[in-house]
């Protein structure tokens, strides 16, 4: 029965059509409050899965990989960094693609962890290593980078790390041991690499390309006869590596440095 003919027979004399009237209005009053649920609250559902558009992803106890999105030609494009949890604090290696997503980025590790960010390390001054560090110096987060990527920063109109004395530096900080890397150029020039002794991880950044990349991305800056050089230089550094973390995409074990020598052969 339609709203229409339950108006018509509200004044029926048969009881029955009461009760049916009742019963259709019932209905009538779920149906509409389904579409309230929907229209309302269904938007909201959406923005809040669009709002934590950052990924934490354990990778073993106390490192996370801190992945974000960013649309470029229609493609969603994940990028990758490390957020490690240390007895004085996070550590952060690269920032997401800008400001809005390092924002959330620093809120869900502050909620997840209950410990703040203290210091982060740029491997490259590329917006999807560096896009937010104007929101790390808001918040009075120590932010240090290679000579080659505060050269590099400055050039491009980013706000500039803090310059580690030397390009190969390790950082002792709470119970955690960080070594900053610099095999030599490839995808960019300022390309570095972070090496977490203890764990046997290394974080490639972007001169390390996902299985699942059958190209090198973007090479707009790249040095494609010194990539292959410096690839060779992590091989023979990091023998004992177990976990390689890409700038984009899945990580994996020492496989990933041999597909990109891969690739690179293709090049
Ligand atoms: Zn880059």
């Amino acid at each position: 029965m339609t709203a229409r003919s339950c108006r018509r027979n509200r004044h029926g004399s048969s009881p029955n059509y009461a009760t049916a009237c009742l019963y259709t209005s019932s209905i009538e009053v779920g149906r509409r409050i389904k579409y309230i649920v929907l229209f309302v609250f269904l938007p909201v559902y959406i923005f809040g899965q669009t709002r934590s558009a950052v990924t934490l992803s354990k990778i073993e106890d106390s490192i996370w990989v801190h992945t974000t999105y960013k649309f470029f030609n229609k493609v969603n494009v994940p990028s990758n960094g490390l957020i490690i949890q240390t007895s004085a604090g996070l550590i952060l290696i690269d920032t997401p693609w800008n400001d809005s997503l390092t924002v959330e980025l620093l809120d869900s590790a502050k909620m997840r962890f209950n410990q703040d960010v203290i210091f982060a390390i740029i491997t490259h001054a590329h917006d999807d290593r560096i896009g937010g560090i104007s929101t790390l110096y808001k918040k009075g987060i120590k932010v240090v980078g290679s000579k080659l990527a505060c050269r590099k920063a400055k050039e491009l109109g980013f706000e500039v790390p803090v310059q580690v004395s030397s390009a190969d530096t390790t950082f002792v900080i709470g119970n955690e041991t960080l070594e900053l890397f610099y095999p030599g150029a490839g995808h960019s020039v300022d390309n570095s690499v972070i090496w977490i002794p203890e764990r046997k991880i290394l974080f490639g950044g972007c001169l390390v390309k996902a299985e699942e990349y059958s190209d090198l991305g973007n090479i707009a800056e790249a040095n494609l006869n010194e990539w292959p050089q410096s690839i060779q230089a992590l091989i023979k550094k990091f023998p004992a590596v177990q976990t390689v973390v890409p700038g984009h995409g899945t990580w994996g074990g020492q496989n990933l440095l041999k597909h990109t020598m891969d690739l690179l052969k293709q090049e």
